[in-house]
């Protein structure tokens, strides 16, 4: 018998006494983030032509999964405008939160695909809601017949710029943060923040931690939009009710997204294991699964965030002055400091563990530098861990009164 390798179109054999192959493949990923304000607006074309690769026409039928609660404030003009452009519409309503972000949710969505008969290559799914949604009609989608396409409308703030722009979907198991999930683009993401007119202050509190974030790690520039216009943009919704407000809407969320995909594009399926997008996401899952439901996502992010900025001034990355900077933002976008879950003995520790092994045995822990830019670095101790913690919760208690006795903030829970 031969030995050695042969190649047959692409085909790498092994040839010997035991026959082996190695399949090589290349996926390519195109997907296409389509902003528009208005897209429920009879006149907007967007939804119908403004992604190549996922037009609607006169005659089309769609599976709609919406959020129950954006279906009771947006579901009128949603249906309106599919009627008046001629697609079939059967809308699914599904009650989409944290606490019911669980397998059987994925199992109303795929008996919703069943009911509905979906031809898996011509008619996407449509995911209307917020990350939670997103991420679960992502999710099933993905599970369905191996892969089925999917359109995401984001009606939150979070979900316009992080959770509708990855390709990352999920639900939670036990207490596994998105212990479940598959990386699986939509097809396409439209954005219109119109859709945030009726979201709860708390809510766009919760998406601009998220856009924090990316200021922090990536932009100076995008942190003093922040500090500028950051608390009327919230107390606005996003709406641009004036001039000013509109174009500080738009750069805000526009620049969020164009750095976050900058980030993402070049790692989409995460082998690179240091991720600056991680930044406030290594203690906040275990924070957030713990404090539930009282903490919000991008509340939890937040106070990892608040956590490792007093971690940079213990090493010296960040100046006192630039770590008061960044505290006065956050109580100004009515976000929290602080959480006693913070105080729990081990949590911490537990955390850093927990991304230990999500990381590939390291901490690989995105920390600031200064405002803007960031480093990775591996040896951070349980000692400097409660240090920081201690540091945290005497400018987070010294500067404002409790608003609810596990949860100092600015203004939270407007
Ligand atoms: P959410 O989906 O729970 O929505 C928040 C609340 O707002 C819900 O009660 C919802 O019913 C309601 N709501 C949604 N849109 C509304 C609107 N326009 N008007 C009024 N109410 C509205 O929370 P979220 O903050 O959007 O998303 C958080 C989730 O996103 C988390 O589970 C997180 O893990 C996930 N996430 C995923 C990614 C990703 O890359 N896939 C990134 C970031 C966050």
């Amino acid at each position: 018998m031969r030995s050695g390798t042969v190649f047959t179109q692409g085909l790498r054999q092994a040839v010997g006494e035991s026959p082996a192959w190695t399949v090589e493949a290349v996926r390519q990923v195109r997907y296409h983030v389509v902003s528009s304000v208005g897209l429920f607006t009879p006149d907007n074309p967007a939804l119908l032509t403004g992604c190549p690769d996922a037009p609607l026409r006169p005659g089309d039928r769609r599976l709609i999964i919406v959020d129950q609660n954006v279906d009771a404030l947006h579901g009128d003009a949603m249906r309106a405008y599919f009627a008046a452009h001629g697609v079939d519409v059967t809308v699914v309503p599904l009650h989409a939160e944290e606490t019911v972000k669980q397998w059987d949710a994925v199992e109303a969505v795929v008996d919703a695909m069943n009911s509905f008969g979906i031809d898996r290559r011509r008619e996407p799914v449509l995911a209307v809601g917020g990350g939670v949604l997103t991420d679960v009609v992502g999710f099933a989608a993905s599970l369905y017949r191996r892969g089925t396409p999917y359109i995401r409308i984001p009606t939150t703030l979070i979900g316009l710029v992080d959770a509708g722009v990855g390709v990352k979907t999920g639900v939670n198991y036990q207490l596994g943060k998105n212990r479940l999930g598959t990386y699986a683009p939509a097809t396409a993401t439209f954005l219109d923040r119109s859709l945030l007119s009726t979201l709860p202050l708390r809510h766009i509190g919760n998406g601009l931690a998220e856009i924090l974030k990316m200021a922090l790690i990536r932009s100076n520039d995008l942190f003093r939009l922040l500090e500028s216009h950051g608390a009327a943009v919230r107390a606005d919704r996003m709406q641009g009710s004036t001039g000013e407000l509109a174009r500080a809407a738009d750069a805000i969320i526009a620049e969020s997204i164009h750095l976050m995909l900058e980030e993402l594009q070049p790692n989409l399926w995460e082998s690179a294991l240091e991720r600056c997008v991680d930044y406030g996401h290594t203690f906040s899952p275990t924070l957030e699964m713990h404090a539930l439901p009282e903490l919000l996502h991008g509340e939890a992010v937040v106070i990892d965030m608040a956590l490792t900025t007093a971690l940079g001034t213990l090493r010296g990355d960040l100046t006192e002055a630039e770590a008061d900077r960044v505290y006065a933002v956050i109580r100004s976008l009515g976000l929290p400091l602080w959480t006693d879950v913070l105080e729990r003995p081990g949590l911490l520790e537990d955390a850093l563990r927990d991304t230990v092994r999500h990381r590939d045995g390291q901490q690989r822990l995105p920390l600031p530098v200064g405002i803007g830019r960031h480093r990775f670095v591996n040896d951070v101790t349980p000692a400097e861990l409660r240090a920081a913690a201690g540091l945290l919760r005497g400018r987070a208690l010294g500067a404002a009164a409790p608003a609810a006795p596990a949860l100092v903030a600015g203004q939270v829970g407007v």
